[in-house]
């Protein structure tokens, strides 16, 4: 198992060199699939290193914070949480 996730290592190390030959005209693109190489080698690495470490902790959200519905106690109607009902309740 561990010959081939080296395996799958030096062939993204083969797939960087192809977009460094490829795309060093257009650093741009370059850079974002020398960054995409980079993470799958990271992810190749990461499991042989081992399954017992616990997955890292999911990205943050960007931006938009999810609104807590709560039921409204005269109507329940579902409003976010701190807002005034229409009802007037
Ligand atoms: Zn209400």
């Amino acid at each position: 198992m561990g010959a081939i996730l080296k395996l799958l290592l030096i062939i993204a190390v083969v797939v960087v060199a192809y977009y460094m030959y490829k795309f060093r005209s257009r650093p741009g693109v370059f850079k974002k699939s020398v960054k995409a190489a980079v993470e799958a080698a990271k992810k190749v690495a990461a499991e042989e290193e081992g399954r017992d470490t616990p997955p890292p902790p999911p990205p943050p959200p960007s931006g938009k914070v999810p609104v807590k519905l709560v039921a409204c106690p005269k109507c329940g109607t579902y409003v976010a949480e701190g807002k005034a009902c229409t009802c007037g309740g």
